[in-house]
C-alpha cells in the first residue's frame, strides 16, 4: 500500500497505545497500530478473572471495535496483529510476525513505543517456574482455573495436611494487585467456594500475603495503609510485612529470615520490568528495563521516536513515574500531541504528569484513594472505584455485564464465573 502522508507507527493497544491512537485520528497522517493481541485488555480488573468474578471477554475490547467506535475520523487508523520483533533504527523500519508467519517490514515516519512490561521475579530462585502471575488474560484465567481445580482437589484428599496444602494460597507483593488479589481470593473462599464445597468444612480462608517492605501499598498515606491492612486480616488474610522472599518452590516459599510457609500455590506480584523487546532495540535503558526517555518523551537520540506507559522511564518530582495506568494515558496522549506537532513543523512540548492519585479496593464496601490532598477509605471509596473502573473499561457491552456481575457478587455473595476451562481440543 503506498502512503502520500507521514506514517506513525504505534506499538502496543494498551492503555498507551490506545489512547494515542484517539488523538492521532483525523490528524494528518497514517496511523498504524500494532499488538500481538487483537484485543485492548483493562489489567485493573485481570484479579476479578482469577477469581471468578468477572469473564476475561467482558474486560477485553477488540482493537478494531475501539477505531470503530471513534468513527469517520478514524478512517486515518489501522490495525495490525503482529508480535514486533525488531526495529532497524538507522532505516526506520519496523519488523512483525503476522498471523500467517510472514515477516512484514513496515517503515515509519515517527514509531510510538508502548509494548508495556512484564512480570518482574527480580531472580529469586524457583520464582519463574514455581509461582503464578497475573499480566495478561491468559494468566488471569489460568489461575482462575488453577483455584478452582485445587479445591476440586482437595474435596477428593483423603490425607488432611495434603487437603490444607492444596486449600493455602501465597500472595507476595503488597502493592494494589497483591492487595486487592488477596482480599477478592479471601471473599471468594468465604462465600462461594465455602457453599460450594460443604464438605470441607472450611472455617477461615487460608491466604498469607507477603510484602517485603515495612507496610502495604507503598505511596498511599499512613491512615489509609493501615486501613487496609485491618480490612484485610479481617477478611482473613494474614498479612506479613517485611516478609521478603528467598525462593519459591511448588509446596510453599522460604523467606529470608529463614521461616518458610507451606501451601501449594503462590501467586508472584511483586514487581514489574520492561517489555523484553525493550532490550532488542539498542536504545538507553534504564535497570528495570524502562526506556529511558527526554522531558518530551522522545527517546534520548532519536527525535522520530516517542515512548509512552509502562516501557517509559519518566519522571514526576524527580522520581520516576509508577507503572500505572494514568501515567500511561497521559504520556500516550502527550506523545501523540508532540508527533501531531511535529507533523505540523511546531517545537515539541515537555510532559507534565498531573497526578489525580491513586486508590486500590480491599474488598466489599471496602478501598482506600488518595485524591490530592483528599483521603478515602470504606463505602466512598469503594464507590468511587467502582465508578472510575467503569469509566476507563471500554465498550458500552462490557461495563454492563461487568456492573451486573458485581450487583451478583455484591448481593448474593455470588461468583457468576466458577468455571474451570480446557483449552479447545481442536485448537
Ligand atoms: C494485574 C494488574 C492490575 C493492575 N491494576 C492497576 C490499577 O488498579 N490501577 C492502575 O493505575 N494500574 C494498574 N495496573 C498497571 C496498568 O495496567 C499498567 O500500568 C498499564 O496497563 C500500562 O499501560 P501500557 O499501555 O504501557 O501497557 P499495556 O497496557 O500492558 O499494553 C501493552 C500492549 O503492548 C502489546 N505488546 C507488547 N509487546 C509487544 C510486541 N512485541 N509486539 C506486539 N505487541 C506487543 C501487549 O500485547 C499489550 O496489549 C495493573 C496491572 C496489572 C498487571
Amino acid at each position: 500500500m503506498q502512503h502520500t502522508k507521514p506514517r506513525v507507527i504505534i506499538v502496543g493497544a494498551g492503555f498507551a497505545g490506545i489512547f494515542a491512537a484517539r488523538e492521532l485520528a483525523g490528524g494528518p497522517c497514517e496511523v498504524l497500530i500494532i499488538d500481538r493481541n487483537n484485543a485492548h485488555t483493562f489489567m485493573p480488573l485481570l484479579y476479578q478473572v482469577a477469581t471468578a468474578a468477572v469473564e476475561s471477554e467482558h474486560i477485553a475490547a477488540p482493537v478494531r471495535g475501539i477505531i470503530r467506535a471513534l468513527g469517520r475520523r478514524a478512517a486515518n487508523l489501522d490495525f495490525l496483529m503482529a508480535e514486533v520483533q525488531a526495529v532497524d533504527l538507522a532505516q526506520r523500519v519496523l519488523t512483525a510476525e503476522g498471523q500467517d508467519g510472514n515477516i512484514l517490514r513496515l517503515p515509519y515516519d515517527y514509531l510510538l513505543l508502548a509494548p508495556g512490561s512484564v512480570t518482574n521475579t527480580f531472580g529469586v530462585p524457583g520464582a519463574d517456574a514455581h509461582a503464578y502471575s497475573l499480566k495478561n488474560l491468559e494468566e488471569a484465567v489460568r489461575l482462575r482455573n488453577h483455584i478452582l481445580r485445587s479445591f476440586e482437589a482437595a474435596a477428593w484428599t483423603a490425607n488432611p495436611a495434603e487437603r490444607l496444602n492444596r486449600l493455602c494460597f501465597i500472595v507476595v507483593g503488597g502493592g494494589p494487585t497483591g492487595v486487592e488479589l488477596a482480599g477478592a481470593m479471601a471473599e471468594l473462599m468465604a462465600g462461594a467456594l465455602k457453599r460450594d464445597f460443604p464438605r470441607l468444612g472450611l472455617d477461615r480462608p487460608c491466604v498469607t500475603l507477603l510484602e517485603a517492605g515495612d507496610d502495604l501499598l507503598p505511596g498511599f498515606p499512613d491512615s489509609l495503609r493501615a486501613y487496609a491492612r485491618k480490612k484485610l486480616t479481617a477478611l482473613g488474610v494474614d498479612v506479613r510485612v517485611n516478609a521478603q522472599v528467598s525462593s519459591v518452590g511448588p509446596q510453599g516459599v522460604e523467606l529470608k529470615d529463614g521461616a518458610s510457609l507451606h501451601a501449594a500455590t503462590t501467586v508472584w506480584t511483586a514487581g514489574v520490568k520492561g517489555e523484553p523487546l525493550a532490550a532488542r532495540l539498542g536504545m538507553p535503558q534504564a535497570p528495570n528495563g524502562q526506556l529511558l526517555a527526554r522531558p518530551s518523551l522522545q527517546s534520548p537520540e532519536h527525535d522520530q521516536i516517542f515512548l509512552a506507559g509502562d516501557i517509559c522511564r519518566a519522571d514526576h518530582q524527580g522520581r520516576p513515574l509508577p507503572m500505572f495506568a494514568p501515567p500511561a494515558i497521559q504520556e500516550g496522549r502527550h506523545a501523540a500531541h508532540n508527533i501531531l506537532r511535529l507533523l505540523r513543523k511546531q517545537e515539541v512540548r515537555p510532559f507534565r504528569y498531573l497526578d489525580k492519585g491513586m486508590m486500590a479496593t480491599i474488598g466489599k464496601r471496602a478501598a482506600v484513594a488518595r485524591l490530592g490532598p483528599l483521603k478515602l477509605k470504606g463505602l466512598p471509596a469503594w464507590l468511587l472505584w467502582l465508578a472510575i473502573h467503569l469509566a476507563y473499561l471500554i465498550g458500552f457491552r462490557n461495563r454492563l455485564f461487568v456492573l451486573a456481575n458485581w450487583a451478583v457478587d455484591y448481593f448474593l455473595s455470588e461468583r457468576a464465573v466458577r468455571l474451570i476451562t480446557r483449552r479447545n481440543p481442536l485448537e
